[in-house]
């Protein structure tokens, strides 16, 4: 990207994994309920209703705070965003402005995109969802919009960046490294298909060298990652267009549309002022108090970037495996389940067979890794005969799915497909001798020194033994008849 730089800041909202909203007793699973069958007088702005916080929420926002490195003040105070809008029957939203509950934190971003850049984090805030308007167009009758409440008062945390990241790659790498924080301490599932997390990217350009900001536009709706980097490809292109020509670039949201795959303007950007906030006197202020935060803090469990250097340490993972197993909890959990207390050569093993057929298979039919169908001892006990020379690579792709259709322990499945690997030296030393005695031409070349022959002599005693021999000592044994 010649010429100019791109400055992009994040803005993600999580939902918080909490049973209850924010404010009121409402359930939070109304995304598949009936319309309007999550809803309560406080929920739907009635007169003469009072909000009463919700502890798990605030406890899930510091957690989520405390894994992203932020300072939790010790008061924040809730405050109401005035608009109206049909989604807020209040005409105002509760959230933080002023006094959020926690600043000044930073993630690092993990291999691959500009791996162990710091990006910092502003703030977050917590704050209730809006409802869900549906759109009915078509006959006449239906010529109107629905609202459906059951969002409405449902947690979420804002997590604002500073405007540290530099490109499409590095911004859908904090996101998704963000995800895994998230979901690892459970504070949210973080399902991007269903709205539980959702961002809009600040993006504006300034020449290259140069550290003057640029005016940025909002792009909202980039609901995937995909979304996130094409949207920023797209907007990098089309500001650029605008600065070369001499014009300006308009501060103003604009919203992504995946199908045309371009953003289109959607309201000149609204100034703070125009929401009128103020601290809502509904709601005392936030204390927290540092016992609780040290408590909360405690409570942590160890996050993906520490795991990932404690398993490439203890079983000697490479970084693209320590990569994938940690990607979720539960498969990490799954692959220490699987390796604890076997040896490196089994570990790794264990490592390959999860990242590989484990994985595929999670993926295809939607299962997390705690529901995976073949127990994490027994897929360890697979990767121990691979390790063992009893069994080929190949042959444990074979037992693996075996395992994955029918269960039945490792040894077992092993022994009645029959796929042990013959190790034994008297018998690879007959399927040697007869390949030998088979093809003595492609001996006479081996003994001259031409090494493809080799290639051809191991697959012949191999087709004697009928796929069961090692290869690795078959071809010692042939190179070792070669030279006699
Ligand atoms: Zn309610």
């Amino acid at each position: 990207m010649p010429g100019y730089e791109m400055v992009v800041g994040l803005e993600v909202h999580v939902q918080l994994a909490t049973k209850t909203k924010l404010f009121c007793a409402c359930p939070t699973d109304g995304s598949a309920a009936p319309p309007n069958s999550r809803i309560c007088p406080l929920c739907t702005g009635q007169p003469g209703t009072l909000p009463v916080l919700n502890r798990s929420a605030v406890e899930l926002a510091f957690q989520t705070a405390l894994a992203l490195n932020c300072q939790i003040a010790p008061v924040s105070v809730f405050a109401r965003k005035s608009y109206f809008y049909p989604d807020l029957p209040k005409a105002y939203q509760i959230s933080q402005y002023e006094r959020p509950f926690a600043t000044d934190g930073w993630l690092e971003l993990p291999a691959g995109e500009a791996p162990g850049k710091r990006i910092r984090i502003r703030r977050i805030h917590l704050e209730e969802d809006a409802g869900k308007l549906l759109h009915a167009a078509g006959s006449r009758e239906l010529d109107c919009s629905w609202i459906d409440f059951n969002r409405g008062g449902v947690p979420l945390v804002e997590i604002v960046s500073e405007a540290d990241l530099r490109s499409p790659e590095e911004t859908a790498s904090y996101l998704k490294t963000l995800k895994e924080i998230v979901q690892y301490i459970g504070a949210s599932r973080c399902d991007m298909e269903k709205g539980e997390m959702r961002c809009d990217a600040n993006i504006s350009l300034r020449p290259a060298g140069s550290t003057v900001l640029g005016t940025r536009a909002e792009i909202k709706n980039l609901n995937s990652l995909r979304a996130v980097k094409d949207a920023l490809a797209h907007e990098f292109q089309r500001q650029k267009q605008i600065l070369d020509s001499g014009a300006r670039v308009a501060q103003e949201t604009r919203l992504w549309d995946p199908d045309r795959t371009a953003t289109a303007a959607m309201r000149s950007k609204e100034e703070a002022e125009d929401y009128r906030y103020f601290p809502d006197p509904d709601l005392p202020p936030l204390a927290a108090g540092a016992a609780w935060v040290n408590e909360l803090k405690a409570k942590l469990p160890e996050l993906p970037a520490a795991r990932r250097a404690r398993l490439r340490k203890d079983f000697g993972l490479g970084a693209t495996d320590a990569e994938v197993l940690t990607s979720q909890r539960a498969l990490a959990d799954y692959f220490e389940a699987a390796a604890r207390g076997r040896r490196p050569p089994a570990a790794k093993t264990a490592a390959n067979l999860i990242a590989t057929e484990l994985l595929a298979r999670l993926n295809a039919e939607s299962l997390a890794a705690d529901c995976a169908r073949i127990n994490p001892a027994e897929l360890g006990a697979l990767a121990d005969l691979v390790a063992d020379g009893a069994l080929s690579s190949r042959g444990a792709k074979t037992a693996f799915a075996a395992m994955w259709e029918g269960g039945g322990a490792a040894a077992e499945v092993v022994a009645a497909l029959g796929l042990a690997q013959v190790s034994d030296d008297g018998q690879l030393r007959a399927w040697v001798a007869a390949a030998l005695a088979a093809n003595p031409q492609a001996l006479a070349d081996l003994k001259a020194g031409r090494s493809q022959a080799l290639g051809a002599l191991v697959g012949a005693a191999m087709k004697l033994s009928r796929g069961k021999a090692n290869p690795e000592l078959l071809n010692c044994i042939i190179r070792e008849s070669a030279r006699a």
